[in-house]
């Protein structure tokens, strides 16, 4: 690094790894099931013509759009670009820098951690007990945090977080933290729907994304649902013009009444396909499932998952490790791909385990 950037740096930047998304840190690859994305590539054609005018900072179609989808009223919603930026835009409205914390429960999302990082906010972590659920006591233990992230269903465990759990926390911070319920994967798990519970919790945030069921992670596009008063907060940080006229359009489309239909369409087709993956997976020897079933990958551990992961690579199929992960030892994350793909995946795995003659 040159010294003039070294000695502009911001300081909480200096020993900061960016996050590793899966484009990043593979960009070959003919397969890939390493980024929770839909294998699905539906048309959404769009019809913007005139591009010399700036958006509006809220299109008022999509936001009314979003809301009948999830139930809520229009000033409960805040479109950003991707769930992403709604994490960024919490940490930035509601903690103070170089002074106020976040609480998250590992193994989770990547991102919280991240935005806390760049925003010079501090990360308290109470992981999540050996079952996946939340250890209520020890985040009650914990003195004072501005906002508690949970991740429900969580990647990369796929499992719900209890709602009584929930209610307990919502309840226990109603005047000191928010509680935000990251539910990027509700659609496959809907019988849980935190976002009608606004008002009965004015500290509850809600993030969505129409990046998994809905399959548009290129088109940047998700939603916070929250109470006005946070909403308006949010407003205050966020860039004037987020949501360019195209996506707008085009998240629109994919929230029509066909468009919702389609999405069901392809999340049944994926729950199934989750199915039959994991019953092959969990037959082979050394392979053993971690986890639930609430979205749409399969986390599993494997004692040679290094070589295993440099295997798949070599043939152009990509998973994601987890294993740095707290409690998730040896353990991988397959996203479910096209029927095609899964086939592809467990070949492999069998051709693997042909040649290495390895089981664990
Ligand atoms: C994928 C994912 C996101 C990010 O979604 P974008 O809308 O693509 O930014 C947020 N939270 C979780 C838990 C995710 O898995």
């Amino acid at each position: 690094m040159s010294s003039l950037t070294s000695k502009l740096l911001n300081p909480n930047l200096k020993t900061l790894t960016p996050y590793e998304s899966a484009r990043r840190l593979f960009s070959g690859g003919t397969d890939w099931l390493n980024a929770n994305e839909s294998p699905f590539c539906n048309e959404l054609e769009v019809e913007v013509t005139a591009y010399n005018r700036y958006p509006d900072c809220q299109p008022q179609g999509l936001i009314d759009a979003y809301a009948n989808y999830a139930q809520v009223k229009a000033d409960n919603v805040l479109a950003t670009r991707g769930a992403d930026e709604g994490i960024e835009l919490l940490i930035r409205t509601f903690c103070e820098y170089n002074k106020d914390s976040i609480l998250i429960c590992p193994p989770t999302y990547g991102m919280y951690k991240i935005s806390a990082q760049t925003s010079g906010i501090n990360t308290v972590e109470v992981p999540l007990k050996e079952d996946f659920s939340l250890d209520i006591e020890g985040i009650k233990a914990i003195d004072k945090v501005n906002i508690v992230f949970l991740c429900s269903p969580n990647n990369p465990t796929g499992t719900l977080l209890d709602k009584n759990d929930i209610t307990q926390l919502l309840t226990h911070f109603a005047d000191s933290a928010l509680v935000v319920l990251d539910e990027a994967y509700v659609e496959f798990s809907p019988q849980q729907n935190w976002a009608t519970l606004l008002e009965t919790f004015p500290n509850l945030v809600v993030l969505r994304t129409l990046s998994k069921a809905f399959a548009l992670a290129g088109l940047r596009c998700g939603f916070t649902l929250a109470n006005p008063a946070i909403i308006q907060s949010l407003l205050k940080t966020i860039a004037p013009y987020p949501i360019s006229a195209p996506v707008a359009q085009i998240a629109q489309k994919a929230l029509s009444v066909e468009g919702v239909a389609l999405m069901r369409e392809q999340v049944n087709y994926l729950a199934e396909e989750q199915t039959r993956v994991r019953h092959i997976l969990s037959n082979k020897a050394g392979f053993s499932l971690k986890g639930g079933t609430e979205a749409n990958f399969i986390l599993f551990q494997y004692t040679y998952r290094t070589q295993l992961m440099q295997y798949l690579v070599a043939n152009g199929m990509l998973i994601r490790d987890q294993s740095k992960q707290c409690g998730l030892t040896d353990c991988l994350r397959m996203t479910i791909g096209s029927r095609e793909q899964n086939d592809r995946f467990l070949l492999l795995i069998d051709n693997y385990l042909n040649d290495s003659g390895e089981v664990a």
